[in-house]
């Protein structure tokens, strides 16, 4: 019998209204197991679970969260290749990958468990005689936390983290498609020491559970990652009712190989950047813009590379692609190839269907030849497809990058020390990378961008107190 993941609500688990089937998308045949799915009620009543447990946290000392934290951020480590291999099964990155974000999750944990102790305020004389000015950081309350597929350890994390180390109750929502992924998270911080009601796990749909906890007066604010129409209809919704509202939403960005970048490291970086994780990250480079004079050489040993890409089981040794998270996803990522195609870019390699020993969503990684105006060079696909556009010149490549609605993470290989701090100044992008994929960050520092990509303040690192506190300013005439 397929194992069940419940709900945790209250600091107990729950059965849900409905069940739901989680599959691996590189053996169709492997259940991965069934999950609870709550209807507006049960969220209901995890919110306010959330909202009795307020006090109970926000109340308890530093030297208390630090210790859940860091229990957590151990059990994740100490567990990374158990973890790593539900993540690989369930959502189809590569086992290495996936043990590489169990041990992401487990850092950022471990950071915001310093955090928490590193709490600073002010303490400032008034411009009235005798008083002292204070000003504090104090928990928000509850917040909504919900979370896409493709990383469904590290983005959970770097929101739960940063939430329970300042004080606040969490109701966090995972994505339908990685149940059991949330389950395991939820799984260790259940055993944590966290009072009931601080932290619940509610699964089902975005339609459902998602909508209604962002309607609800319950929820002081909310932390939403995933797709650019959702997010709009989030920032709509929780402004009518002024909670705080932080997004990260898609990103098509762009990797600029100036004509005096070492190519093998550029090769390296778009092929990392462009395909890993099967291209399904917010910071892919999906859009790769190569100066003129190294555009044939460029495109002519990338297509090498990218043709002899292993595609295969997510758990095979050896797999350097997993499939695509499932069909829905699959179909929108051949729907833009056709588009591509439609359109006039000239598809250089990949963009068929493969077939491997177990029956799975495998696509072989296409790259396109595009112009900046076609769609599969503005919109943000999602899958393992990239695109390479042409700049006349340094200039042109940079008014190329920055002509997209988004604006998450931007890269530049060169070797000028000069052309590297003109990029990093004039990308309109959160993220800027030199000589590195646009895809992998460090947990420790700020992530977010800029236009389209982001509203809000950013998340991760220290600066992830913008959101997850708000401030008090306390006055004293002694
Ligand atoms: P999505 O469809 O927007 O879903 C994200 C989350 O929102 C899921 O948990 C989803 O639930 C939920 N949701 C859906 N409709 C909702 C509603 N009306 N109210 C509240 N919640 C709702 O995105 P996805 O398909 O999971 O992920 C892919 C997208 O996420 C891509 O566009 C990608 O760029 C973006 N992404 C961005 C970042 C970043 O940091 N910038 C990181 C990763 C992914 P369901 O389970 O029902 O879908
Ligand atoms: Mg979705």
């Amino acid at each position: 019998m397929a194992q069940l993941f419940k709900h945790y609500i209250n600091g107990r688990w729950e059965t849900g209204v409905t069940i739901g089937v989680s599959e691996n998308p590189s053996d169709l045949a492997d259940v991965v197991g069934e999950f609870a799915r709550a209807d507006a009620n049960q969220t209901e009543q995890a919110l306010r679970a959330a909202a009795d447990a307020r006090g109970a946290w926000a109340d308890s000392t530093p030297q208390r969260r630090f210790e859940v934290l860091d229990a957590i951020g151990s059990e994740l480590i100490a567990r990374k290749e158990e973890l790593g291999k539900l993540l690989a099964r369930e959502e189809g990155k590569t086992l290495p990958e996936a043990i590489a974000e169990a041990t992401r999750a487990g850092m950022i944990f471990k950071f915001f468990a310093g955090e928490a102790l590193r709490l600073r305020g002010d303490r400032l004389p008034s411009v009235r005689p005798g008083v002292d000015v204070e000003v504090t950081r104090e928990p928000v309350g509850v917040v909504a936390l919900i979370a896409p597929w493709n990383f469904p350890l590290a983005i959970p994390a770097w929101k739960i983290a940063p939430a329970l180390a300042w004080g606040n109750s969490v109701v966090f929502k995972p994505a339908e498609l990685v149940p059991a992924c949330a389950f395991a998270l939820a799984e260790i911080i259940a055993r944590s020491g966290l009072p009931a009601g601080v932290f619940n796990l509610v699964m089902g749909s975005g339609r459902m559970v998602g909508q209604t906890l962002v309607d609800s007066p319950l929820v002081d604010a909310i932390s939403f990652t995933g797709s650019v129409p959702v997010g709009e209809g989030i920032l709509a919704a929780a402004s009518a009712r002024r909670a705080k509202v932080q997004l990260e939403m898609g990103g098509k960005n762009p990797l600029i190989v100036l004509a005096d970048a070492d190519m093998d490291q550029a090769v390296e970086c778009a092929v990392q950047g462009a395909y890993f994780s099967t291209g399904q990250r917010c910071t892919a480079s999906s859009r790769l813009i190569v100066e003129a004079p190294v555009h044939q050489a460029f495109v002519d040993r990338l297509r090498e590379r990218v043709r002899k890409l292993k595609v295969d089981h997510a758990l095979k040794r050896g797999t350097e692609i997993g499939p695509v998270v499932d069909a829905r996803q699959l179909e929108t990522v051949r729907g833009y190839i056709d588009i591509g195609r439609s359109e006039g870019a000239e598809l250089l390699c990949g963009g068929e269907l493969i077939e491997r020993e177990t029956r799975g969503h495998y696509l072989a990684p296409a790259l396109f030849l595009a112009q900046p105006q076609h769609r599969i060079a503005r919109e943000e696909i999602f899958g393992p497809v990239a695109c390479v556009l042409r700049a006349d010149d340094a200039e042109h490549a940079l008014a190329l990058a920055n002509d997209t609605p988004f604006g998450l993470c931007a890269g530049v290989c060169t070797r000028s020390l000069k052309q590297a701090s003109h990029f990093k100044r004039q990308l309109q992008a959160g993220m800027v990378m030199v000589n590195l994929p646009t895809a992998g960050v460090d947990p420790h520092v700020p992530f977010g961008g800029r236009k389209g990509s982001s509203y809000g303040p950013r998340e991760q690192g220290a600066y992830a107190a913008e959101f997850y506190t708000t401030v008090k300013t306390a006055y004293t005439l002694a």
